[in-house]
């Protein structure tokens, strides 16, 4: 016996009420919808669209949320058909609560989907909340996400930044995505405070391999702060609302392409250098003089001596393409290569007992090479900055 008021989420779900609305996720990388986000709607037979906030909340209160995920998921399932058959490269996600995981009905329904090729698991992205995940924290819960990653679906933490938001959490949970939470970006506008742990929450990011989607983006200033801040997706309703299917699928098919180039991540490319220098460094250092056994246990002291397995050579090989062409970067290649077979040579003499003058002449060498590429990284910056600002085509009027 059902509770009177989740009796008529019931009625309503055996009455098929509730929909999917979409809203688009564009990608910071080349300016284009990379998915969507499906946001449930109560089409309510009073004729008035119910928000989340009217029905969610309760579904989670008395755990029917996981009855209303299993009999929507088939029907996101038949929506994504359709997205697919139009765009297969998009993404699509779906709000799971951690509830849903409590046992593996759900989990065996989404796997079970795969397995059948309905859709690609890098079509499906699962979004769940850190305030979720810390409730139910526990090894059936666990075991259920370690399935669903292990069928290859993308998991994103939603809603990061607010509540108890830590670092730790995310590097505990197999998550490759965070969303930052639309109050924050919003704050951001009033207050330094919020856009430096705006500009530091994608940092970190970064150096864990996670992604950033930045949610609640209402403004153009927003949406240039994060690509300035070197956030890689992002969503809100200045770049679309949430809307029925049949709306999203004819918002696919205009060819939209929002402006602006990643600068923000030549920018974090640059970083990633000094931190490899300096890796590099250390490493020579305590492999000359001694002391690099005390390493062995904290893994900080290891430069990738393959250049394009480091961090730059990642974003050079990866989305730096968006730059292939501009001389700057295209003159990049050549002298980090160099750097790394430099780096490569002077860890091979450290080891081989290299004295204090020699490395030091050696690392000295290094470091004029590592302006080099610098250089090109600022230059290219400053020149994209530009152009952004002020595009070719208008310089000419
Ligand atoms: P959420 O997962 O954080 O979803 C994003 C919410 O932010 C959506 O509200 C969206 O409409 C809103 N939003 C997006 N861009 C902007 C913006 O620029 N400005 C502002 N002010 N708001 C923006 P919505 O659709 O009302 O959903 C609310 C919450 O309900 C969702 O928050 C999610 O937690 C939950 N929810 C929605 N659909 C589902 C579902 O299918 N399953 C589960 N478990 N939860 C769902
Ligand atoms: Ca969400
Ligand atoms: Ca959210």
């Amino acid at each position: 016996m059902l509770a009177p008021e989740v009796q008529k989420l019931a009625d309503a779900l055996g009455q098929d009420e509730f929909v999917f609305y979409y809203q688009p996720k564009v990608s910071l990388i080349n300016g284009r919808t990379s998915g969507a986000e499906a946001l449930m709607r109560w089409n309510h037979p009073d004729g008035r669209m119910r928000l989340p906030k009217h029905f969610i909340p309760q579904a989670e209160r008395s755990g029917y949320i996981t009855e209303m995920g299993l009999a929507m998921f088939p029907r996101l399932l038949t929506d994504m058909q359709l997205i697919n058959d139009l765009h297969p490269t998009l993404v699509t996600s779906f709000n799971l609560s951690a509830q849903d995981l409590l046992d593996s009905r759900m989990t065996n329904l989404i796997c079970m989907a795969l397995e059948h090729k309905v859709i690609e698991p890098k079509q499906l992205e699962l979004e769940l909340t850190e305030a979720s995940l810390l409730e139910h924290d526990n090894p059936i819960v666990r075991a259920n996400l370690e399935r669903l990653t292990n069928c290859g679906v993308t998991l994103a933490m939603d809603d990061y930044g607010t509540g108890y938001s830590t670092i730790d959490t995310l590097s505990q949970w197999p998550f490759s995505r965070v969303k930052l939470d639309k109050g924050l970006i919003q704050r951001m506008v009033g207050s330094e405070k919020s856009a430096t742990i705006v500009q530091a929450s994608i940092r970190m990011a970064h150096q864990l391999g996670i992604e950033i989607v930045a949610e609640g983006i209402e403004t153009a200033a927003c949406y240039d702060f994060l690509l300035h801040a070197g956030c890689t997706h992002a969503q809100g309703f200045w770049l679309g609302r949430p809307m029925p299917l049949s709306d999203y699928l004819e918002f696919l098919t205009v060819d939209r392409r929002w402006s602006g180039l990643p600068i923000g991540l030549i920018h974090m490319a640059t970083l990633d250098h000094i931190h490899w220098r300096q890796a590099l460094v250390t490493e020579a250092t305590l492999l000359a003089f001694g002391g690099h056994e005390n390493c062995g246990e904290i893994h900080v002291c290891q430069a990738e001596l393959d250049h394009t397995r480091c961090k730059l050579g990642h974003w050079y090989y990866g989305h730096g393409r968006e730059f292939a062409g501009n001389p700057h970067y295209d003159r990049l290649e050549e002298p980090h290569q160099r750097l790394h077979e430099m780096g490569a040579e002077i860890l091979a003499a450290a080891r081989s007992g290299i004295d204090r003058v020699h490395l030091t002449e050696r690392l000295r060498e290094l470091t004029q090479q590592s302006t080099r590429v610098l250089e090109l990284l600022q230059e290219l910056e400053s020149e994209a900055m530009i152009s952004q600002i002020m595009p070719p085509q208008l310089e000419s009027l």
